[in-house]
């Protein structure tokens, strides 16, 4: 017997990839415990934008999550977006129409601070047990009884836990990852990104639109503007961290650069009011994936490097690996089996055929996106060009993109749409 508190699943972090976990595993109605250092809510450093994987996921928690987006102060739910090229010519791409096949936007901007917080209204208080301010410091499985003991930080104190099974859901620095499957940081697979806030940006969108600019001076990068509910939004830009240490470039000084003097921004933030500070991290991409699971423990969201190469979208697959570890766990403490073949089987091979495709796919994406010219020539062709539009569509909605690159006809199609 453990001397400590146990139980069947604990989840260290309380993010979308933890909260993807504690939804689940509580809709599967087993106990687990999640361990989180913060105390919520907080900010993170994130553009804020959620895709339609978002929505996709969590209406398989609660059908009626569309609506609860709607009804939140804090979404802004856009039904596209709009692309620039370096060359300055635009593409816009609508993904559904509003009142169409779908009743509720595809794409959403609401600040990390809410959306994580939102997300824990929804834990189910008689399965998960969710502890703020608990900073996890040390990990070890039991030499008695194999269990593994989770050592952590509240209040001061030191505290005991005790799990059969093992989530890290604690991000990029993951101690989960750097106890059980540790791994050197590969510049080459992580993006360099930093985000503000401004109020008083001259011609968002009408509708709200989602904005991704590759502008001249930030490639291979792009910038974005992502509008929030209340007239601010959220302004970044994103580049890969090899280039950016190669090329001794200084992100921040590029990035209020661009905005003083670039044509496309300069008259828009001429009245822009910068709100708070620019805050930066890296981001793990999904272009290299290393150990996902082994005895007693998965790893999700950025802790398993889950975010798409090519657009910087890691909450989608956050949340999606969280589900599916929590699948996992049920399955493995009804066969009473945590090895690391059941987990291989159950978890690794399962993210991998639901994500691997949209990786790789993305990953050659984020390769095309180094010629500055053939971006200019896609943007030029695809508002004319149905094929191209499709695609470019796919590419923001992982949900179809799934799907798509299944089918054999897709990359057919594509290749007619960049001969016509
Ligand atoms: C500038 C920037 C812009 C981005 N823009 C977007 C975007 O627009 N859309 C999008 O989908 N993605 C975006 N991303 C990526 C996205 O932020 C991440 O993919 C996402 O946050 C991953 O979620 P997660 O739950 O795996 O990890 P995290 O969000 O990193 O959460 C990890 C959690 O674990 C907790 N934790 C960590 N260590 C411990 C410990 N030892 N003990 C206890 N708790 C711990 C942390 O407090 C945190 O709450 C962006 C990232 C950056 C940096």
């Amino acid at each position: 017997m453990s001397p400590y508190t146990h139980y069947p699943v604990i989840i260290i972090g309380g993010a979308p990839a933890g909260s993807g976990a504690a939804l689940f595993l509580g809709k599967h109605k087993i106990k687990h415990l999640v361990l989180e250092k913060a105390t919520f809510p907080r900010d993170k450093i994130c553009g804020d934008g959620l895709t339609p994987k978002v929505l996709h996921v969590l209406k398989k928690f609660d059908e009626n999550m569309g609506a609860h987006f709607l009804q939140n102060a804090h979404f802004n739910g856009s039904f596209g977006g709009v692309v620039t090229a370096p060359n300055g010519k635009v593409a816009e791409f609508v993904l559904t129409s509003p009142g169409a096949k779908q009743a509720y936007a595809p794409l959403w901007v609401c600040k990390r601070k809410d959306f994580d917080a939102f997300l824990h209204t929804f834990f189910l208080p008689a399965y998960t047990t969710c502890q703020y301010a608990a900073v996890v410091n040390e990990i070890h499985r039991s030499e008695q009884d194999d269990k593994i003991i989770v050592t952590y930080t509240y209040k001061g104190q030191t505290e005991k836990v005790s799990c059969d099974i093992l989530i890290g859901a604690d991000g990029d620095r993951s101690i989960v990852k750097k106890t059980f499957a540790p791994q050197k940081k590969d510049p080459a697979h992580y993006c360099a990104s930093i985000r503000t806030y401004f109020s008083g940006i001259k011609n968002l969108h009408e509708q709200k639109y989602m904005e991704f600019l590759f502008l001249e001076g930030l490639m291979p990068g792009y910038f974005w503007i992502f509008p929030l509910p209340d007239g601010t939004a959220n302004v970044g830009i994103g580049m890969m961290s090899d280039y950016v240490s190669k090329h001794k470039i200084n992100l921040r000084e590029t990035f209020l650069k661009l905005i003083a003097t670039h044509p496309d921004l300069k008259e828009r933030f001429s009245d822009a009011k910068m709100l708070g500070n620019i805050a930066g991290w890296g981001i793990p991409m999904g272009s290299k994936l290393g150990t996902l699971a082994g005895k007693g423990f998965m790893l999700t969201g950025d802790a398993a490097s889950l975010v798409d190469p090519a657009s910087g979208e890691g909450v989608g697959n956050a949340l999606y690996s969280g589900m599916l570890a929590a699948d996992a766990a049920k399955l493995a403490l009804e066969k009473r089996d945590f090895s690391e073949a059941f987990f291989h089987q159950h978890y690794t091979k399962r993210v991998k055929r639901t994500m691997g495709g949209e990786l790789k796919f993305s990953t050659y994406l984020q390769y095309a996106c180094e010629y500055p010219r053939l971006i200019n020539w896609f943007i030029n062709k695809a508002p004319k060009n149905v094929l191209l539009m499709d695609t470019l569509k796919v590419i923001f909605d992982n949900e179809i993109m799934g799907k798509r690159l299944r089918n054999p006809m897709f990359y057919v199609r594509l290749i007619a749409g960049f001969w016509r």
